[in-house]
């Protein structure tokens, strides 16, 4: 991992974003419940998909599934922007108050469906997904930029395929699988 990388996932306290009594087992390398049937993915993972996002200070990024806001902090510490949609309203609020206290000025929230992505700022150089469809949706591969990358969970409830989406400068699309995860499923309406 990357020095600075392997710095901020030592610094940042897990424990900050979720509920008692959870907190407790915060340090473990595991997934944890968030409420509303959702969790927050183990940390090695997290700090593995930021790593593949291969994120710089002007990359503009969109982040589907805030949940519990841990996925966010990675994201805008290493981007320029974060663009972050989440459909449960308490979780985007309480991702939101979090955030705002480790004082992250460049994350903006909204309360929707994930799968239509945020047409509104679109193109994104960077599209990170921590929920799975069952495809990828075609709104997130058009709201990719040139050059853009998307990590994404692809398949069936209980088991998917991370995949690394690159999209070269004439705008062709290529994947790749990186690893078999487990995530929640991205709810499509
Ligand atoms: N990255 C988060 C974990 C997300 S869990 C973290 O670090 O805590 C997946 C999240 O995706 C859940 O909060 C769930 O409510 C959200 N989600 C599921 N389907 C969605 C959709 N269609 N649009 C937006 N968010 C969705």
């Amino acid at each position: 991992m990357d020095e600075k990388l392997q710095q901020f996932f030592s610094s940042l306290d897990r424990s900050r974003f979720v509920d008692e009594p959870y907190k407790a087992l915060s340090s473990l390398d595991h997934p944890l419940p968030i409420g509303y049937g959702q969790t927050i993915s183990q940390p090695s993972l997290v700090a593995y998909m930021t790593e593949q996002l291969e994120l710089n200070k002007k990359h503009t990024v969109l982040e589907i599934g805030t949940g519990s806001g841990y996925q966010s902090a990675f994201l805008a510490e290493f981007s320029g922007e974060v663009y972050t949609v989440e459909r449960i309203n308490e979780l985007s609020k309480k991702a939101k108050k979090r955030l705002d206290s480790l004082g992250y000025k460049n994350i903006h929230y909204r309360v929707g469906d994930g799968t239509l992505g945020w047409p509104e700022h679109a193109p994104f150089d960077r599209i990170m997904v921590t929920a799975a469809p069952s495809k990828i949706p075609e709104a997130l591969l058009d709201q990719l930029a040139p050059e853009g990358i998307m990590i994404i969970p692809v398949g069936p409830e209980g088991w998917q395929e991370l995949l690394k989406v690159i999209k070269d400068r004439h705008g062709s699309v290529s994947e790749r699988k990186l690893l078999d995860v487990t995530f929640v499923t991205l709810v499509d309406k």
